[in-house]
């Protein structure tokens, strides 16, 4: 903390930390949804198999576009009474490509907010997905520049922490994890011993939903309401 302790090292989620993410997936789910107009199931119906196919897809495939794609003909075919076509595939498949490519809308106050932070700390961003796409992402942003490494990991566990604090040769002590998913962001890094921020969004996906975690002793868990309200705790 600014003046308590020194510099400290932010490891810093993207998707739906920095920029909107899910609200794309929110939509094309929308839109697959309408498509789908089923006669027997509501949408909130047709949305639990989707929730459940993709929890498998993701084990199977990883994250990203690819996968997403995948978990909506995969749903399609559990759903639907007619067989899918080569037609009925494409199109179910540009519901999720629709998303690749978007400009990429940077949340509220955040450049000035990591200008701020990179000033007096050391900033390494910790993204997970497909390397491509989020790749892709980190550079549309425009806001690479504002941190000292890019980190696109395939699942955040607290294994990958332990990787993370290896490879940087990073202190527990002053290192914090900020991000909006208590499930990959928070709890995994509390129990690799590093302290977190957690900056909660209105849209956080919900397969990355969990109870927060409490800090174990001597760890930090600091809540904020927003990505600008980190300027007035480093
Ligand atoms: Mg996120």
């Amino acid at each position: 903390m600014r003046g308590e302790n020194g510099a400290q090292t932010l490891l810093i989620d993207a998707d739906d930390t920095l920029w909107e993410n899910n609200i794309y997936f929110e939509r094309a789910i929308a839109k697959f949804i309408s498509f789908l107009d089923h006669r027997e199931h509501s949408p909130e119906a047709v949305r639990l198999v989707l929730n459940d196919v993709e929890r498998d897809s993701i084990v199977k495939h990883g994250y990203g576009l690819h996968s997403f794609a995948h978990s909506l003909v995969e749903t399609f075919e559990k759903l639907s009474v007619d067989p899918i076509t080569p037609e009925l595939h494409e199109r179910i498949h540009s519901f999720a490509h629709q998303i690749a490519d978007h400009p990429i809308e940077v949340l509220p106050g955040v450049p000035e907010t990591l200008q701020y932070l990179g000033e007096r700390h050391h900033l390494i961003m910790m993204t997970k997905g497909n390397p491509a796409e989020q790749s892709g992402k980190v550079e549309r942003s425009g806001l690479k520049e504002y941190f000292a490494a890019v980190e696109i990991v395939a699942e955040k566990d607290e294994s990958t922490y332990r990787s993370a604090i290896a490879k940087y040769a990073l202190l527990a002590d002053t290192t914090w994890m900020v991000g909006n998913s208590p499930k990959s962001d928070i709890n995994p890094a509390l129990a690799a011993g590093l302290h977190a921020v957690f900056v909660p969004h209105d849209n956080t996906w919900i397969l990355e939903h969990e109870d927060l975690a409490n800090a174990p002793p001597n760890q930090r868990l600091l809540v904020v309401e927003r990505f600008t309200d980190l300027k007035s705790h480093f």
